[in-house]
């Protein structure tokens, strides 16, 4: 039998590939188009699942072929009903994904991770402690969806990349999983975000795409030089060009952006920070994101301020920012950890302590 592992992945492969694959082992090319119902309609793990194809059909594919490449580790549900899961990829590493539902909502939003690792080392980030380790490919990011949909058996309708890793350092294989979730799983570009820390080339560069992406920037505080601790690739990108880059985009695709402040704790809660926040971004077509620092993960830190802190700071913002719209984010699934890189980094910790 041949290895899983030399098993050719089909799995993120669009119509016109399978297409090739299927013609180039002599078989007629409208079997191609079954087989891309059955992995992305219904969803098969095995192609002997594929019970209007040829025996023998099923038989090679099965033998020389597979169908994705993630395994589950770990599912943890919330007591707001928020999952968490935790794959492994084929060469081990592992990777973390998560589902979150609003009330009042029909969304169902995914969050996905586009690197193993992160780069930029933001120190309030799990994430970023861990620092780079890998970027995914366009099918590996794709499979979380695809993955997540079929276990739970719901149609997820959103996709945030607020995962692990930046998305704009693993920028090719995430603008074609961006693409494969339109054309493979049905999901637009209006439904995804992507967040950043403001890698301000890659910005320019989406922005000339002109895909109807959401982005979202990472700012976390309006003064270069506290904001070079916070977030370290500051250094070298400045906040007046980073928010001129995205002005750019504005420009170029018509979507309103967002900006996202993670509120920690009287290092960026202040009223003075709020002013300047809200004039920093009065004249570019925004929302305003608070997120209110999660200290669920035991050895941070950091605090999240207190509930009149935060008022009192988006109240701020809102009279600065010429009443732009500010939103606290609705913390979710704090009892599984489900800010960015915290169950990959507490089954790590698990794994140590009991190696
Ligand atoms: N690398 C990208 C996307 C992943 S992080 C970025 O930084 O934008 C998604 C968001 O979660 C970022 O705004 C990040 O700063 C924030 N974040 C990370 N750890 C957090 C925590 N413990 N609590 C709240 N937000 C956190
Ligand atoms: Fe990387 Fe984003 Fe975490 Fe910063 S917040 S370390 S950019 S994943």
């Amino acid at each position: 039998m041949t290895d899983i592992k030399t098993k050719l992945n089909i799995f993120g492969q669009n119509l016109d590939e399978i297409t090739d694959l299927i013609v180039s082992l002599g078989h007629s090319k409208f079997r191609a188009k079954q087989i891309f119902n059955w992995i992305y309609l219904k969803s098969a793990k095995s192609f002997l699942e594929m019970s209007d194809l040829p025996k023998n059909l099923q038989e090679e594919l099965e033998e020389n072929y597979r169908i994705g490449s993630l395994a589950l580790i770990e599912r943890q549900e919330s007591s707001d009903g928020t999952k968490k899961y935790l794959f492994a990829l084929e060469d081990g590493s592992l990777v973390e994904s998560v589902l979150m539902c609003f009330e009042g909502t029909e969304r169902l939003t995914a969050c996905i991770s586009s690197q193993i690792g992160c780069a930029v080392k933001c120190p309030f980030c799990s994430t970023g402690t861990l620092g780079f380790k890998k970027n995914l490919r366009d099918d590996e990011i794709l499979e979380q969806v695809q993955f997540i949909q079929n276990l739970e058996q719901e149609r997820i309708s959103n996709i945030v990349f607020m995962g692990q890793g930046e998305p704009l350092n693993n920028y090719d294989s995430v603008v074609s999983a961006t693409q494969k979730l339109r054309q493979l799983i049905g999901i637009g570009a209006r439904h995804i975000t992507i967040s950043t820390s403001g890698v301000i080339p890659q910005i320019e560069k989406l922005a000339d795409e002109k895909i109807q992406l959401t982005l979202a920037l990472s700012l976390h505080d309006p003064d270069d030089d506290d904001r070079d601790l916070l977030v370290p690739i500051n250094k070298k990108w400045k906040i007046a060009p980073l928010i001129d880059s995205m002005k750019r985009y504005v420009n170029s695709t018509n979507r309103r952006v967002t900006i996202e402040y993670v509120l920690l704790k009287d290092l960026n809660d202040s009223d003075e920070k709020a002013k300047r926040l809200g004039q920093l971004v009065s004249n570019l077509h925004c929302n305003i994101n608070l997120i209110p620092y999660n200290q669920s993960c035991s050895d941070t830190i950091f605090l999240r301020p207190d509930d009149s802190r935060i008022n009192k700071f988006a109240e701020l913002v809102k009279q600065h920012s010429k009443g732009k719209t500010v939103t606290v984010r609705q913390e979710k699934g704090h009892d599984i950890k489900a800010a960015c890189g915290q169950l990959e980094s507490s089954y790590r910790e698990a794994v140590q302590s009991s190696s």
